[in-house]
């Protein structure tokens, strides 16, 4: 799975649920201290009339979102224009990456029943476009591919004009996942390679940098119709040449979209940031990507993979057909 934590505002959240073993792996790791974030990186306040129903359209599916379990900074912003992100076949997470804030540990048993709910929530929800990820499932046989495929064809059978946005997990080790989520046709296929190779020892130990990005290339090789897109987040300690390379290995493997966001840290048993990293090297970033061939390129300290998803969807769109975005 591809998730960007944060504490929402580290000011005024108490630190995540230290007292909850939401992830026993990271137990004994020293804390690391919290550094305050810059002006730059300012979130909107939750409790809107719009956030509220989709809080309450969520609970009363029985949902997970990623919004949530992440928590992620935007929550205020899209939920408030009833944008969220289902994280589907459970809250558990097989993997324990170091930046990530998903309750890690052996999951539960599959609900049968969720890709019917989520197809009924993106239908009352109105969505025109949808993001649906997933914890990690290395204990399931195929990682989880069928129940994706489910969702997506519950999806479209509740709401047809919705169009789907997948962000996976790598499939490590699962022989004929990948083509099996293919086949159910998501309109962008997205998964996030998350940092620089060098740093995946310390950030990403159970991912393998040049598996992702073969996922990413044989998805195109699959069915050319299909969008992908990767992101990565900065400020663990990588280098400004390693992301360019990291750009260059991604347009390599034919990806069509790249998100760049600033890493936040969600409590003292993480990742440390290294660096806060200012938005005019965003947008350089951005400004180099565009140059590497990305027909489209999101960067900005707050960008996170489903951030503005339907909105960069129809451009992606809008780009395939030659129109001017
Ligand atoms: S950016 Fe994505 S994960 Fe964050 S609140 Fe928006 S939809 Fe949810």
């Amino acid at each position: 799975m591809a998730v960007v934590i944060d504490l929402l505002n580290g000011d005024q959240r108490k630190i995540a649920d230290e007292s909850r073993p939401r992830h026993p792996e990271k137990a004994h790791r020293p804390d690391q201290p919290i550094a305050r974030k810059p002006d730059w990186i300012r979130v909107r306040a939750q409790g809107s009339a719009g956030w509220a129903q989709t809080s309450a359209i969520v609970k009363a599916n029985k949902l997970v979102t990623v919004c949530e379990e992440a928590r992620c900074p935007n929550i205020g912003e899209c939920w408030e224009k009833k944008h969220a992100t289902f994280m589907i076949m459970g809250d558990t997470c097989t993997r324990a990456c170091a930046f990530c804030n998903v309750k890690t540990g052996l999951p539960g048993p599959l609900d049968a029943d969720e890709p019917a709910h989520i197809g009924e929530a993106v239908a009352k929800l109105g969505l025109s476009h949808v993001v649906v990820t997933s914890v990690d499932r290395d204990d399931l046989d195929d990682g989880g591919a069928a129940h994706f495929a489910a969702v997506i064809a519950a999806i479209r059978a509740a709401s047809p004009a919705t169009t789907v946005e997948i962000l996976t997990p790598d499939f490590l080790r699962k022989a004929g996942a990948l083509e099996r989520v293919v086949a159910a046709k998501p309109d962008v296929f997205n998964h996030n390679l998350e940092t620089v190779p060098s740093k995946y020892l310390t950030v990403r130990p159970g991912a393998r940098y040049f598996h992702s990005l073969r996922l990413l290339q044989k998805v195109k090789e699959l069915d050319g119709e299909i969008f992908t897109k990767s992101g990565i987040m900065v400020g663990l300690g990588e280098e400004r040449n390693e992301v360019l390379q990291l750009m260059d290995d991604l347009r390599s493997a034919e990806v069509d979209f790249l998100t760049i966001g600033q890493y936040l840290q969600p409590t003292r048993k993480h990742h440390p940031v290294e660096a806060f990293i200012p938005p005019e090297t965003f947008r350089a970033y951005e400004a180099i990507a565009y140059a590497k061939g990305f027909a489209l390129v999101s960067a900005s300290p707050l960008t996170r993979s489903s951030h503005h998803a339907g909105e960069d969807f129809e451009r992606l769109r809008a780009k395939r057909r030659g129109a001017r975005v």
